[in-house]
C-alpha cells in the first residue's frame, strides 16, 4: 500500500511536523519507533500497546535478522506479518540495523552476513527481495549494512558502491513496499555525497532516506555537521530516519536539523537498568524554576521501599495511575517480570509525551526557545546531582 507524507510549512526552521499516512493509518512525526524482539514490542501486549497515552498509532522497528528466522512460517501463514504479530493498527518498518547495539556487520561484495540464533547466513540482493516480499512490512530499508565511523575508506567505498547497486536492483524488483534509501559512507564526506547522489537518481521512487552509520563513535558535533550538509540536499518530502541515537539531547539536536523518525531503544534501555524517566518536557514546566527534580530515578534504590507515590503524579500512563514506586521497587527486588512491564509502560509513554510536546512547539514556532530551556534545565539538574554525589 502506497504511503503519503505531508509536511507542515516551516519557513524559518528546518524542523517540521509531518503526517505519514498509509491506508487508514495516520502517524505524526517527529516521533520514535518502538523497539521489538522477534517482531514483538518488548514487554507490551497488544492491549497494553493500544492503551498507551498520547498516540493511537505507533511505528515499530522490525529487525531483519529476527524476522528472517520465521519467514517460512510467514509464507505458510499467508495473512501477512501485521496479522501474525497482531499489529494491524501500527506501522511496521523492516530495518537491518539493530538500534540497541552496534556490531559492524560482515560484508561481502555480493551479500551481507546476518547473524541469527541459527548462526550466520549470507543474504544476497535476490534473497533480500524474496524475503521482503514474504514479510510485507509497511516500509523497508534497501539492502545495506551500517559501518562504524572509524571504518577504513576502502571498506566504506565498497559498501557505498554495493548499496547503490542494490538499491537499483531492489527498486527494479517492484516489491510494492514503501522503500527507504540509505546514505552510507562513514566519516568520509566525499563518499557520503556520492551515496547521496546515487540515491537522488531514484528519489521519486523512495518515500524516505535513512542516514546510516551514526551512533557508532562520532562526536555530536561531527554527526550534526555531516547530517546538516546531507539534509540540505535531500528532497524535502522524504521522511528522514536515523538509527542508533535517541537520548533526549540527541533528539532535540537532530529534530532541529530536520530528522523525522528515530529508531532507538532508549526507553527500553532505561527500563533494563530499572530507571523511570522523570524529566520535565512541557514548555510551561521548563519555565518553572524549582530545584527538586531529577531526569530519571532508579527504582532499585532502597529509598523507594515504602514510597507510596506514583513515578510521576499526574502521568496518564497505566503504571502511574495504578501503582506506587514502592510496588515497582518490590517487583524489581523479587525479579518479577511485571516490574519491566510497568516500567516499559511508563518510559514509553513518557517518551511519547516528549515527542508530542516537540511537535506542539514546532507548530507554535517555539522550537528554538524550547530546546534552549530544555537543555539548560538538564544541565542544571545534572550539575545538582553531581554536587549531591560529592
Ligand atoms: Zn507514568
Amino acid at each position: 500500500m502506497t504511503s503519503t507524507f505531508k509536511i507542515s510549512d516551516n519557513k524559518d526552521e528546518k524542523c517540521r511536523v509531518g503526517t505519514l499516512e498509509i491506508g487508514e493509518k495516520s502517524y505524526l512525526t517527529p516521533s520514535f519507533m518502538l523497539y521489538t524482539k522477534e517482531g514483538s514490542p518488548i514487554n507490551l501486549t497488544k492491549d497494553l500497546l493500544n492503551q498507551l497515552p498520547h498516540e493511537k498509532t505507533h511505528s515499530l522497528q522490525l529487525l531483519f535478522s529476527d524476522l528472517f528466522q520465521f519467514t517460512d512460517v510467514l509464507e505458510k501463514f499467508e495473512q501477512g506479518v501485521h496479522k501474525f504479530l497482531a499489529l494491524q493498527d501500527h506501522l511496521l518498518f523492516l530495518l537491518i540495523r539493530d538500534s540497541s547495539s552496534f556490531v559492524e556487520a560482515e560484508f561481502n561484495d555480493d551479500s551481507i552476513s546476518v547473524t541469527t540464533r541459527k548462526g550466520k547466513t549470507k543474504i544476497t540482493i535476490q534473497d533480500y527481495i524474496k524475503l521482503v516480499k514474504v514479510i510485507k512490512p509497511d516500509f523497508v530499508t534497501s539492502l545495506s549494512v551500517d559501518i562504524a565511523w572509524e571504518t577504513s575508506k576502502k571498506k566504506a567505498t565498497k559498501i557505498v558502491n554495493s548499496s547503490s547497486i542494490w538499491l537499483e536492483k531492489f527498486l527494479e524488483a517492484n516489491t510494492g513496499i514503501n522503500t527507504f534509501g540509505v546514505i552510507q559512507g562513514g566519516k568520509f564526506e566525499d563518499l557520503r555525497m556520492k551515496s547521496l547522489q546515487d540515491l537522488l537518481k531514484n528519489k521519486d521512487r523512495l518515500v524516505g532516506t535513512i542516514l546510516s552509520g551514526f551512533g557508532t563513535g562520532e562526536t555530536n558535533e561531527e554527526r550534526n555537521q555531516l547530517i546538516n550538509k546531507l539534509i540540505d540536499q535531500l528532497p524535502k518530502e522524504h521522511v528522514k530516519l536515523i538509527s542508533g541515537v535517541g537520548s533526549p539531547e540527541e533528539i532535540l539536536s537532530l529534530v532541529e536539523l530536520g530528522i523525522d523518525l528515530f529508531s532507538t531503544n532508549y526507553p527500553n534501555l532505561m527500563t533494563e537498568w530499572g530507571n523511570a524517566l522523570t524529566f520535565k518536557y512541557k514548555m510551561n514546566e521548563l519555565k518553572n524554576n524549582d530545584n527538586q527534580e531529577e531526569n530519571k530515578i532508579n527504582l532499585w534504590d532502597s529509598k523507594f521501599v515504602i514510597d507510596a507515590t506514583p513515578i510521576i503524579k499526574g502521568c496518564e500512563c497505566f503504571t502511574c495511575i495504578q501503582h506506587t514506586k514502592a510496588y515497582i521497587h518490590h517487583l524489581l527486588n523479587t525479579h518479577e517480570m511485571l516490574a519491566e512491564v510497568l516500567l516499559t509502560i511508563h518510559n514509553v509513554s513518557h517518551y511519547l509525551g516528549f515527542f508530542e510536546e516537540i511537535r506542539r512547539v514546532i507548530k507554535d514556532s517555539q522550537f528554538s526557545e524550547y530546546k534552549k530551556l530544555f537543555l539548560e534545565k538538564r544541565i542544571q539538574i545534572n550539575n545538582n546531582s553531581n554536587s549531591n554525589d560529592n
